[in-house]
């Protein structure tokens, strides 16, 4: 054996015996305060210890041993928050105010723009297609620079039994995380899906091992569906305040409740011209070509005759009231806003729910839940909510404190996505 042949192998013998160097790529966020989406008090002069991609340790500085080799980055003053959740949204269809733009670059497009307002996964309920599907890989990875996506394919619809299960067979043959159905009929002018036929879809999805989410509008579809059922109700119940019964019957059932307030701002907020087309937060995505079109005085005048805008603007402090009063009594709320549908502005549609969500009663730190622990609890998102050891490094770092006003989840410093500071944040 030659002594280069010798001093080579040593060096093989080297590398293979050291143990993988566990703070490589560890990085310590200190002197911020943490909110770590759980609900319990925030770590005053807190640490957040990362490590490729994901939360390895989050406490007090005398809870959380710094290794020797971390980058540690003191961000004294700030706050550290959870990435939002949007357990309600879509992607892929919208550019601008349009929809039609379903493709691959797309919903990359739409991902990108979510993450630059902090929302860092999105459950797409509905009109997911092909496209989506390997999108979703980077959910078990730290590899994204954009929101996490989780898809439930195409709303499932159907006259009969046979119908509607067909379609549930595309969407598990396609791949999807969720399934989704759609109960209303429209303010009276469409054919609502009949029991026997929501019945037969919720059993079908759970036999098949999908949670099932539903649109619905009426108190009592949606208390016939929870009976059903169906494992969240993906909007505000708004015709009628809830009852007794109905909170009872929602927590007995373990279902979830996603309000989408924005939703109905959406429908009639276009009357006249807004206040946020002159917000900077606004504008620094969607500028005035993008948004210009709702400030046709002809589109605001129709927007001011139509009677379902009329009636949905109406029924919005029904939909304000149960909400305050679902989560007073210990029904989990989980953050959604059916944002990715024209005019409803993804990434800045978010930050109104909350403010929307703060209006109606709730505190921030149960707004900020919503959003965290409890999207990613009720519909099963592995790894994220919380800042917990294991869970990827999501999380925005904001300049003010979000306990203090909802308002200041805008304040974003810097947004970090699977352990990776995002390069393009909206600031
Ligand atoms: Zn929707």
């Amino acid at each position: 054996m030659t002594i280069t042949r010798i001093i080579f192998l040593c060096l093989i013998l080297i590398v293979a015996c050291k143990s993988p160097d566990q703070t490589r790529d560890s990085v310590a966020f200190t002197g911020a305060t943490i909110i770590d989406g759980s609900g319990s008090d925030p770590i005053v002069n807190g640490v957040l210890l990362i490590q490729q991609g994901k939360v390895v340790a989050v406490g007090t500085k005398e809870q959380v041993k710094i290794p020797e080799n971390a980058t540690v980055k003191d961000i004294s003053g700030k706050m550290i928050v959870p990435g939002i959740i949007n357990a309600h949204g879509h992607v892929g269809d919208v550019k601008g105010i349009e929809g039609g733009h379903y493709s691959h670059e797309n919903i990359i497009d739409n991902l990108s723009i979510y993450a630059r307002y902090g929302v860092t996964t999105v459950v797409s309920l509905g009109g997911d297609k092909q496209d989506a599907v390997p999108l979703r890989a980077v959910n078990d990875t730290t590899a994204t620079q954009r929101a996490r996506l989780f898809i439930a394919g195409e709303v499932i619809t159907g006259k009969t039994p046979a119908e509607a299960l067909e379609v549930i067979d595309r969407n598990h043959r396609m791949g999807v995380d969720f399934m989704k159905i759609r109960v209303d009929d429209n303010l009276g002018t469409a054919q609502k899906m009949t029991e026997e036929v929501y019945r037969a879809v919720i059993q079908r999805s759970h036999e098949l091992g999908y949670k099932i989410a539903t649109h619905m509008y009426y108190l009592e579809d949606a208390r016939k569906l929870l009976d059903a059922g169906s494992d969240m109700l993906a909007h505000s119940v708004r015709d009628l305040p809830v009852d007794d019964a109905f909170i009872q019957l929602i927590k007995e059932k373990k279902a979830s409740y996603c309000p989408t307030l924005t939703r109905e701002l959406s429908t009639y907020v276009y009357r006249e011209t807004p206040a946020f087309f002159s917000d900077p937060f606004f504008t620094a995505q969607y500028d005035s070509t993008v948004f210009s079109p709702l400030k046709d005085p002809a589109r605001q005048l129709q927007v001011r005759n139509s009677t379902s805008a009329k009636t949905y603007r109406e029924q919005l402090p029904v939909a304000m009231a149960n909400l305050k009063k679902l989560c007073d009594s210990g029904v989990p709320i989980v953050f959604g806003t059916d944002s990715g549908i024209p005019t409803r502005f993804m990434g800045y549609f978010e930050h109104v729910e909350m403010k929307m969500m703060a209006d109606a009663g709730l505190t921030p730190m149960q707004i900020i839940v919503s959003a965290t622990r409890n999207a990613a609890e009720h519909l099963g998102l592995k790894d994220l909510g919380t800042l917990s050891p294991g869970h990827h490094a999501d999380f925005l770092i904001l300049d003010a404190n979000p306990l203090a006003d909802i308002l200041n989840m805008r304040r974003i410093s810097e947004i970090w996505v699977g352990g990776a500071p995002h390069p393009n944040p909206l600031l």
